[in-house]
């Protein structure tokens, strides 16, 4: 199957109150942190009118590039979700 099908199947179960992946405010993100916008295979990344970077981690994949691409900076908390939280996957 395609991956889009395979993510099609995966559910996420929100932890509300409890984002697992944090962006430490900031005046201007660094190269790193800016290149999430397009890294991240969930689109959880944006731009903010100012040029902030800010996450939604709704629907993350937990893959870990934001915390590989961030490790440097420490732009990026970035936190296991608590059990029975986050991406579920069916098969895999
Ligand atoms: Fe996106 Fe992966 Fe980071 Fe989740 S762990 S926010 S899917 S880059």
């Amino acid at each position: 199957a395609k991956v889009e099908e395979k993510l099609f199947q995966n559910r996420y179960l929100v932890d509300a109150g409890r984002p697992h992946i944090k962006v430490k405010p900031h005046t201007t993100p660094s190269a790193s942190l800016m290149s999430m916008v397009t890294l991240c295979p969930a689109g959880c990344y944006s731009q903010t009118e100012g040029g902030q970077v800010e996450v939604a981690a709704d629907g993350c994949l937990e893959c870990g590039t934001c915390r590989i691409v961030t490790r440097k900076t420490g732009e990026v908390e970035w936190n296991y979700p608590r059990g029975g939280f986050g991406v579920l996957y069916k098969f895999g």
